[in-house]
């Protein structure tokens, strides 16, 4: 019982004390952090095709696939099913991929948010995805300066 007061007790002091943490989400957006993890852009501008991506991708979100010659020929993501563990950017030798702060896309199953990279630029969501704004305060050194546009799919 004392413990029950005392619950309430804290519930009251937090919701009298005229701070609000939560936002009234999708009426108002809420403030995320500059190194939030939401859906990832990729450039084929910058991509290489080494396949680090695919290699560290802890659950095959990111599926490529190469010609005989060993061109890149395919970079399909699977955003449904990733966790936004952020290791294709950081292994990535070219920037190619940049995790954004756009978190808000949905999808019935996960088979919905699979993308070949030619639909990616038709996926909505996805195109009005700002990648260099993800990437406040340190976009510059993020993805370089004087590059000029940079063709995120
Ligand atoms: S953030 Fe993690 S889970 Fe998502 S695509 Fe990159 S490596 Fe895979
Ligand atoms: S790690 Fe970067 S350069 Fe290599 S295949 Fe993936 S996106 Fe392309």
């Amino acid at each position: 019982m004392i413990g029950i007061l005392k619950g309430l007790a804290t519930t009251m002091k937090h919701a009298l004390d005229g701070n609000t943490i939560t936002v009234e989400y999708p009426k108002d957006a809420p403030d995320v952090e500059d190194r939030f993890r939401g859906v990832h852009k990729w450039s084929e501008q910058r991509c290489i095709w080494c396949r680090q991506c695919e290699k560290v991708c802890p659950n095959d979100t990111i599926q490529i696939v190469m010609d005989e010659d060993r061109n890149g020929e395919q970079y399909n993501l699977h955003i449904g099913q990733c966790i936004y563990c952020r290791l294709c950017e950081e292994v990535c030798p070219t920037e190619a991929i940049v995790l954004t702060e756009n978190f808000e896309f949905v999808g019935d199953t996960k088979d919905d948010l699979a993308y070949a990279k030619e639909e990616l630029k038709n996926v909505p969501w996805y195109e009005k995805t700002d990648p260099v704004a993800a990437r406040e305060p340190d976009r510059e050194a993020w993805v370089g300066e004087g590059d000029g546009e940079i063709d995120y799919q």
